[in-house]
């Protein structure tokens, strides 16, 4: 690291020994150090029950066991079950090997369960923000090894949902997922020109949505040179029908992405059977404080 110091009449470059001001390193150090005072002003607390916990951000066991992440083994596109299989063959599924999907596969950290629900619903309209860097674990933690460069995109947000909300969750996550995976991140990578309305909202059917979204989602021409021939991690918290991820794919693609991946933290997956909770597939104890820290 090194910084420019007045000499004289000028400047001169010189190497500094404390790294980057607002480096990553010092950011730790600094949060490290004041971690025992903001335990001692807010005690850790389960964001989803209330429970005491070890470390701030963290769930309770308890609720980590109602996390319930996609069975695996299962297919490396679609993230279905693949039946008869090992784990970690990366066989695709009939469905996907008949008609390839656009993307080049989906990652999501848990099932929309109820405790999910409860988790998303904490961080986007809980304003528990803290939240993104453990569900961005959760979701890192089943991303597979990515060669070569990526950036993360989030699913944008129409800008009066902006205004309203004061974040868009989907940013943060990508934020989180590339800091945590040394990828470079592009939060205006996409644009939303129409607030659409959500699918729970109005009971739409997917067909009826991917109309409803058709235009509604494009690349930002200032970021259209960057994303030519890109390799993208596109992030979402929570994908439902796949409509609003499937227009953000074509924009992303018509842009000229070579690669795409959808990352989300939980998934509305009716055909996919539930395979080990979180808290069971490990010891609560040590799967809470990793990914939480
Ligand atoms: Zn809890
Ligand atoms: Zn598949």
């Amino acid at each position: 690291m090194s910084g420019l110091v007045p000499v004289g009449s000028g400047w001169r470059k010189v190497d500094l020994p404390f790294g980057r001001i607002a480096g990553s390193r010092t950011n730790a150090m600094l949060q490290q150090a004041f971690a025992p005072l903001l335990d001692l002003v807010y005690p850790p607390r389960c964001p989803l029950c209330g429970e005491g916990v070890g470390v701030q951000g963290g769930l309770c066991a308890s609720c980590w066991g109602e996390l319930v992440q996609p069975a695996e083994p299962s297919c490396p596109l679609c993230q279905l079950p693949v039946e008869g299989h090992h784990e970690g063959e990366g066989i695709v599924c009939a469905s996907c090997c008949a008609k390839p999907p656009e993307h080049d596969g989906i990652t999501s950290a848990t099932l929309y369960t109820d405790a999910a629900r409860k988790l998303v619903i904490a961080f986007k309209h809980g304003r528990k923000i803290a939240l993104a860097r453990m569900l961005a674990r959760l979701i890192s933690a089943r991303l597979p090894a990515l060669e070569g460069e990526w950036t993360a995109v989030p699913v944008p947000l129409h800008r009066w949902r902006l205004w309203q909300r004061g974040f868009n969750q989907s940013a943060l996550l990508a934020s989180e997922l590339a800091r945590q995976r040394g990828m470079s991140v592009m939060v205006d990578g996409l644009l939303r020109l129409r607030n659409t309305r959500s699918l729970s909202q109005d009971r739409l059917s997917r067909a009826e949505r991917v109309r409803s979204l058709a235009g509604a989602i494009t690349v930002n021409p200032a970021r259209a040179r960057s994303l030519r021939g890109a390799q993208i991690v596109l992030v979402d918290d929570v994908m439902t029908s796949g409509a609003t991820t499937s227009a953000c794919l074509q924009a992303l693609r018509s842009a000229g992405a070579s690669k795409v991946r959808i990352a989300c933290f939980s998934r509305v997956l009716e055909e996919a059977r539930p395979s080990a909770a979180y808290g069971q597939k490990q010891d609560a104890r040590e799967q809470g404080p990793r990914a939480s820290a």
